[in-house]
């Protein structure tokens, strides 16, 4: 991808616009390079973000600066849950010329903390405190600016932690490669494989360079007290000794007040008024009306994704996991998980598009994907119940509040500002003290450590 149109090459040390010095890599997507830079003027430092220099790219980025300059302008305290914008200018190199946009320098992406915990689930304590303000920055972007963001993934989603520069792979859970591994099982093959539980833990070989033992316990979502299996923290004499511990000097989540996150990567963003594309969001995260390319979509597209979201959040996997078959493409695989975990969609869905219909057979009793036999439904509090072995209370909390985004009527998908008075959200001390009965991770979680492998994507533009 480094060739023209393609992204601009970089070395450290190097200087922007005459006053940006790049020290290191943030991080990258399909649009663009993220470098890590001090700002001269004023010895802060910042995020650059270089976008491609293909046209298309350049046009997307120059959407992408109206919509982060729309925030800027807009409610001080909202503006705090999304990326702020500082500057923007262009370069020229050996690829073309590519936009710049210069944002805060914001920590590790939600996908870091996800393979942190190993894929085995955020403790639900930081997933209430995580959505809270998700759904707070939807709320203001969705009511407020009427911006749909079209992308919503862990990926663009930051943690406001100091960045923790580490030279070894240490602190991202399992390596890349294990990690994707371990994501290969789709629903119907997990239904196949039985339960998640502590035995569905990393094989030897799997095992993360920084000691899991030493984080909030993975299992706290699902296991009972009585039967849970915490490991206690290794000495810090333990861990790698390039892990950073949080200490009292150390900003950590103490309480969660310091544990906010921004919502980033405005590049897909479009206003409810005026659509770009019908081609939105990442795959995983697509929402019934756009997986049929549906020119009808709305904000409620992002709630889609929030739940999808939550899921990871809470289990280390994707909620849904299509895959391209023999006789079928992904789309139909898409919907078909769809159906099994809420059931057929209505005739007024399939009727949206005129290519929706030939995806669909529909009898008098029924609705289902021509071209793929589903699996009876199972309704998410038993994926939640069975599979990952949350506990009974919880897991039909869980799904009864996710179930409330994950509508295929887009009327019905409560919207952020109604799903943030939903008693999910509220703390339970009791419960969340009896669930993350261990609490050491305040003094001795590791930082996630900016990840800059994303995940194979197919990302949209
Ligand atoms: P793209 O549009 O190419 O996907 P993003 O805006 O999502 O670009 O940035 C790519 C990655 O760079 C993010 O997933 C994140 O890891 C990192 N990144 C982006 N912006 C920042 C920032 N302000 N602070 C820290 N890291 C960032
Ligand atoms: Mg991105």
């Amino acid at each position: 991808n480094y060739r023209k149109g393609g992204y601009h090459p970089v070395e450290v040390g190097d200087i922007l616009n005459d006053r940006y010095r790049v020290e290191r890599k943030l991080g990258w997507g399909h649009f663009s390079t993220v470098w890590f830079c001090t700002d001269l003027n004023t010895e802060g430092h910042v995020a650059i973000k270089i976008i491609r220099s293909d046209p298309t790219y350049s046009a997307a980025a120059r959407d992408e600066i109206k919509i982060l300059e729309q925030i800027s302008q807009a409610d001080p305290e909202m503006k705090e849950r999304v990326c702020h914008l500082l500057d923007s200018f262009s370069i020229v190199g050996p690829n073309g010329k590519h936009i710049c946009i210069v944002t805060e320098a914001l920590g590790p992406s939600l996908l870091s903390l996800i393979r942190l915990y190993n894929h085995r689930g955020i403790p639900l304590p930081i997933v209430r405190h995580i959505t809270k303000q998700l759904l707070q920055s939807l709320d203001f972007l969705h009511r407020k600016l009427k911006i749909i963001h079209t992308d919503l993934k862990p990926e663009n989603i930051l943690l406001e932690w100091p960045i923790v520069f580490t030279h070894a792979k240490t602190g991202g859970g399992m390596s890349q490669q294990s990690s994707k591994n371990k994501r290969k099982n789709d629903r119907r093959k997990k239904k196949r494989q039985g339960l998640k539980t502590q035995t569905d833990g990393p094989t030897p070989s799997d095992q993360p360079l920084t000691p899991i033992s030493s984080l909030p316990p993975a299992d706290s979502n699902h296991v009972t007290p009585s039967t849970s299996q915490v490991s206690e923290p290794l000495p810090h004499s333990a861990l790698p000794t390039d892990t950073k511990i949080f200490s009292g000097t150390n900003p950590h989540p103490s309480g969660l007040e310091k544990y906010n996150v921004r919502l980033t990567d405005f590049g897909n963003a479009c206003w409810t008024y005026r659509h770009f594309t019908t081609n939105i969001q990442t795959c995983e995260y697509r929402a019934p009306e756009s997986i049929i390319k549906s020119k009808r979509y709305n904000t409620s597209c992002d709630i889609w994704s929030v739940a999808c979201l939550v899921f990871e959040m809470l289990t280390g996997d994707y909620l849904f996991e299509p895959k391209k078959g023999k006789d079928y493409s992904m789309d139909e695989d898409h919907l078909a998980l769809i159906i099994e975990l809420i059931g057929s969609p209505p005739l007024s869905f399939i009727h949206s598009t005129p290519a929706c219909q030939t995806l669909f057979s529909v009898t008098s009793s029924s609705i289902s994907v021509k071209h793929i036999k589903t699996n009876d439904t199972w309704p998410l509090s038993s994926v939640l119940l069975d599979k990952y072995r949350f506990l009974d209370g919880i897991a039909s909390e869980t799904a009864g509040f996710l179930l409330k985004m994950l509508k295929w009527d887009t009327e019905e998908r409560l919207t952020a500002e109604q799903l943030l008075t939903e008693d999910w959200l509220k703390e339970d001390g009791e419960r969340d003290e009896l669930i993350n009965e261990k609490r050491e991770w305040e003094e001795l979680m590791g930082s996630p450590t900016n990840d800059e492998e994303p995940r194979p994507s197919d990302e949209n533009v």
